[in-house]
């Protein structure tokens, strides 16, 4: 399992140029961009296309391969394999046969990068790669971490940053911390770090600030900040309840305290 690098070419390690060097085949994500990978380094090991789509019946030939003796290395197009990209199956399968031994080459990682240089809480933090591209879906899903506290790191590509930002703000407030990695390793990387409205605002100010591969971190919902938030809602909710019905109230609340609709929603009924 080699890592490459996620957009610096220095970024390859010296193991895993020596490992794809003298391996039998490599099996890549995309064979074209890991051929211009290895032009670049002068290797000119055989490449096997083993992705997504044909990750089942490429995990069959490579694992006979492998059975046979062969070494193989996996790359992804970028980064490390299986974080986000394929290699799960055959990985999987190769591990279950005691013939086989899986080794990591380790190397780059957007995640662990944007990590490492985002100043985020980064004593407990949770990987979710990609989030759904349906925005009901991604609303929903991003609402089941309204009381996480570990910090939260999302992958995004540019046609659905600002689609995740509004999400973002929706459910998790205007002032939650959080940081933008884009492009990292590369010629434009740039950091963000602040408030979601200050980093929406940014990306909202000049279409090239969307352009590019990003890293999202969010930092996690913070016990204090909790039950300020809720103090205040149930004040704000309070008044409101006195003149308008459980619907509008939490509507209305929505636009001056730090809490989302649905969550106000609750607290609007156990107030009533
Ligand atoms: N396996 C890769 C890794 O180890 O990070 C991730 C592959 S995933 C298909 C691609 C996503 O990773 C991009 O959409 C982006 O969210 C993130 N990514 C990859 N390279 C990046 C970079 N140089 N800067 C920021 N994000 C990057």
């Amino acid at each position: 399992m080699v890592a490459t690098p996620i957009g610096h070419m220095g970024d390859i390690s010296a193991r895993a140029l020596e490992v794809l060097q003298s391996v039998d085949c490599i099996a890549a994500e995309d064979t074209r961009r890991t051929l211009s990978l290895l032009r670049h380094f002068g290797i000119q090991t055989r490449c096997i296309a083993c992705h997504d789509h044909n990750e089942k019946n490429a995990a069959k030939g490579l694992i006979k391969l492998l059975s046979e003796g062969k070494n193989i290395a996996l790359v992804s197009d970028a980064g490390t394999p299986l974080i986000s990209d394929p290699g799960f199956i055959l990985v999987r399968d190769a591990i279950n046969r005691v013939d086989i031994h899986v080794v990591p080459i380790p190397g780059p990682c957007a995640a662990i990068a944007a990590l490492s240089a985002a100043g985020m809480p980064t004593r407990k933090f949770v990987f979710e790669g990609f989030l759904p591209a349906k925005q009901a879906e991604r609303q929903r899903y991003l609402s089941t971490f309204q009381q996480e506290r570990r910090t939260l790191v999302f992958y995004e590509s540019s046609h659905r940053i600002i689609a995740l930002f509004d999400d973002l703000l929706e459910q998790f407030g205007a002032q939650r911390r959080a940081a933008l990695a884009k492009e990292i390793t590369k010629l434009h990387e740039t950091f963000k770090v602040g408030e979601l409205q200050q980093i929406a605002d940014w990306l909202g100010e000049q279409e090239v600030h969307c352009k590019g591969e990003f890293v999202v971190i969010l930092e996690g919902a913070s016990q204090e900040s909790d039950d300020a938030d809720r103090i205040e809602a149930r004040r704000v909710l309070a008044a409101l309840l006195t003149e308008l019905s459980v619907k509008k109230a939490s509507k209305v609340a929505a636009q001056i305290v730090n809490l989302n609709k649905n969550e106000l929603y609750q607290l609007a009924l156990e107030l009533r």
